[in-house]
This record gives C-alpha cells, sequence and structure tokens, in this order.
C-alpha cells in the first residue's frame, strides 16, 4: 500500500496513513490531518478504513455488504411496485460498490478488474451481434 503523505510523519499517533491525536502534535506541527478535518480522497478513506479495522473485517463486511444486496434484489421480486424496495437495492448497491473497491485496494487487483471489465463487456457485445 502506497504510503499518504501527511505534515508530521515524526508524530507517534501516526500510523503511516494518518494521525490519531485529537490535539496538537508531538512533534509540535498543528495537526492539519486529523480525521475529521482532513481533506482525505475517497481511495485515502478505504484505505483508512482497511488500515483500522483490519483486512478480515472489511473482507467479512464486503461479504455481508454482497448478502445484503442479494435481499434486497429478492425483496423487489417480491413487491415488485414497493419505491422502498427499489431504494433500498440503490443503498446496497452503492455499499457493494464502495466495499468492492476496497476489495481492489486490498488485493491490488484495481487494473486487473479494469482489464476483466473490459474483456467481458466486448465479450457480452460479441454474443449479442451473434444472434
Ligand atoms: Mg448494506
Amino acid at each position: 500500500m502506497e504510503e499518504t503523505n501527511f505534515d508530521c510523519h515524526g508524530c507517534v499517533f501516526n500510523r503511516g496513513s494518518y494521525c490519531e491525536s485529537d490535539g496538537d502534535c508531538l512533534t509540535g506541527e498543528k495537526h492539519g490531518h486529523q480525521k475529521e478535518q482532513a481533506e482525505l480522497s475517497v481511495k485515502d478513506i478505504y484505505k483508512l478504513a482497511i488500515d483500522t479495522y483490519g483486512r478480515d473485517n472489511q473482507l467479512n463486511m464486503a461479504i455481508e455488504e454482497m448478502a445484503e444486496l442479494i435481499q434486497a434484489i429478492n425483496k423487489t421480486r417480491r413487491y415488485p411496485d414497493s419505491i422502498k424496495a427499489k431504494d433500498n437495492v440503490a443503498e446496497e448497491m452503492a455499499d457493494v460498490a464502495i466495499m468492492l473497491e476496497q476489495l481492489a485496494l486490498i488485493y491490488d487487483c484495481h487494473n486487473e478488474v479494469l482489464n476483466w471489465k473490459e474483456y467481458k463487456i466486448e465479450k457480452i457485445l460479441k454474443n449479442l451481434m451473434k444472434d
């Protein structure tokens, strides 16, 4: 995992990608990167989640979110006119999308995923053209 650049790497609260201290940094610098104040990219937030909760917990979370999406899709089959059920699918799709991005970081396979997607989409098109 690449290291994110912050101002106070000498701080004992710095866990590599962010600083845990709520006060002034022990290095004497003002914290520019407290969790709530930091201007983190989405990727930084995912890395922080993986660092904080751990790889195994995030893998479990990914599995749980995928199961929730399956359940949500199933509910739309039972209640095809329910706006709430449709909205729940959207919410669970967002959860799964977030977890898929974390999986790409955990398995370090972002480019492989993009290549597979390109290949699979071409394959879909080829199959569609056959008929
Ligand atoms: Mg969910």
